[in-house]
């Protein structure tokens, strides 16, 4: 017996649409309270998957005509009964709705109710529940189609095909172990380091591929650099398309780390242009030096802008030296004027290099194609398997590091009970990461990350 919940599960702006959705045994008892038909039939008698126009009400008033949807156990998003009113986007009205819902027996959902009893109905594993909230958030296209795959079940597939190596390897091993005398082939430590070898990559794979999956569900945190008058904030604008810093041809203007996220080359990429790291004794603009040293060194990407109608000063020298060793595109801007730069110089020390004229949107292209290289995203496919937070990963990292520690026992020759010890540990993992064996807190705490409604 589930209890009915209900919220409003579309965002609480003036809209042309505003959803009330209500989910549980009586979502039809109670929906059939507050909304009738124009046709004067009942929720309860609609067929599956079927709308019908009618107005909501509560005891005193009508609130708005609305289409109410009805989707049956176990065939609806939770499992359960469900009724989706379709009101008007007043959030006055989603309001009222949701307070006749309320009044006539059903109780207001909490912070991912409605995903948590999908996932507890079992028409989703945690994976593909967590991959709701992406797609909720993501921000940007990669992001979007990345998290439509893990909620299709992309890593939940590569997850059952480890967990199913696992289990039988656990049960050839009980076989051998207990019934020692019998028919059981043999098991050769050899074919067990094989099956579990093959375990450990496809854990790895997924280890490697998690700071690829944060870069496209959270951006990448990029520094702009360069000595004033470069053409920084001219990049910046050719990227994210608007002005945004103030552009002049006094040096030094841009006093201030400038904060902006512009969707390019595929991902979110948080910019900041700074204001140079020469030295200064401007008390305003050193604090945006110091403020610029910093963002520099927590940098996942930086671009390293130069003039390049000018020959390189000590400042740029100094640039390419701060630079050095990190992910770094160097962006020699101004090429629509003579070229003055001394391209063999920065060539030798910084890779790679990309020739530009933001004043005329030219090579933005090329250097989108570089910044793909560099960040690791050209390859990245947004229909495989990736973890998608914290939590997966640990999950991941546990069972891996169990089946390094199974595959150590084989190799120093100890019995396979020892080694069952370590797949078991390996196996909890991996059911802690699709839900199966998650405790109630675990749970909680996944759910709770998401809002009302969801
Ligand atoms: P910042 O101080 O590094 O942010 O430099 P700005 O973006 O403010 O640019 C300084 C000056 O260079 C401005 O007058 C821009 O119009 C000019 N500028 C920027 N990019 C180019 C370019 O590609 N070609 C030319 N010819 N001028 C540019």
């Amino acid at each position: 017996m589930s209890e009915t919940i209900a919220a409003i599960s579309t965002a609480l702006y003036p809209a042309g649409i505003g959803v009330v959705r209500l989910s549980g045994d009586d979502a039809f008892l109670i929906a059939d309270k507050i909304w009738r038909s124009n046709s004067g039939k009942k929720l309860m008698d609609m067929p599956a998957n079927t709308a019908a126009v009618g107005i909501v009400h509560d005891e005193e008033t009508d609130i708005d005509e609305c289409v109410a949807l009805v989707f049956k156990e176990p065939h609806s998003f939770t499992g359960e009964n469900v009724v989706e009113l379709s009101c008007h986007g007043g959030v006055y009205i989603l309001r009222r709705v949701l307070e006749a819902a309320i009044k006539s027996g059903a109780r207001p959902a909490g912070p991912g109710e409605f995903t948590k009893r999908a996932f507890l109905n079992g028409k989703m594993d945690l994976t593909e529940a967590e991959a709701v909230m992406d797609l909720i958030s993501a921000q940007g296209e990669t992001a979007a189609r990345a998290a439509l795959s893990q909620h299709k079940g992309a890593l939940f597939k590569e997850i059952e095909k480890v967990k199913k190596s696992l289990i039988e390897l656990s049960a050839d091993i009980t076989a051998w172990v207990d019934f020692p005398d019998e028919d059981v082939p043999s098991l050769e430590p050899q074919t067990l380091i094989n099956t579990l070898s093959d375990v450990k990559n496809e854990l790895e794979k997924l280890r490697d591929n998690y700071s690829r999956g944060r870069i496209i569900k959270e951006g990448v945190e990029t520094v702009i650099i360069g000595r004033p008058n470069v053409g920084k904030s001219t990049l910046m604008n050719a990227i994210s398309g608007y002005e945004k810093s103030i552009v002049t041809e006094i040096p030094g203007t841009t006093r201030d780390v400038v904060e902006d996220s512009v969707a390019f080359a595929g991902v979110v990429l948080k910019l900041w242009d700074t204001a140079g790291i020469r030295e200064t004794d401007d008390p305003v603009e050193s604090i945006g030096v110091k403020r610029a040293k910093e963002k520099l060194d927590d940098a996942q990407l930086i671009l390293a802008v130069f003039d390049g109608s000018k020959e390189l000063t000590d400042d740029d020298k100094k640039i390419i030296e701060q630079t050095s060793g990190r992910n770094v595109i160097a962006v020699v801007n101004k090429c629509d004027l003579p070229l003055k730069i001394n391209k063999s110089y920065i060539e030798n020390r910084i890779k790679p290099v990309v020739y530009i004229s933001a004043g005329k949107q030219e090579g933005i292209e090329k250097l989108e194609e570089k910044i793909k290289e560099i960040i690791g995203t050209s390859s990245f496919d947004p229909s495989a398997a990736y973890l998608a937070n914290l939590r997966q990963l640990e999950c991941v990292k546990r069972a891996d590091e169990a089946i390094n520690m199974a595959i150590d026992t084989v190799e120093k020759g100890f019995t396979l009970d020892a080694v069952t010890v370590f797949i078991d540990d390996a196996l909890n993992a991996i059911f802690e990461l699709t839900g199966e064996r998650a405790s109630d807190s675990v749970i909680d705490r996944v759910f709770s990350k998401f809002c009302i409604g969801k």
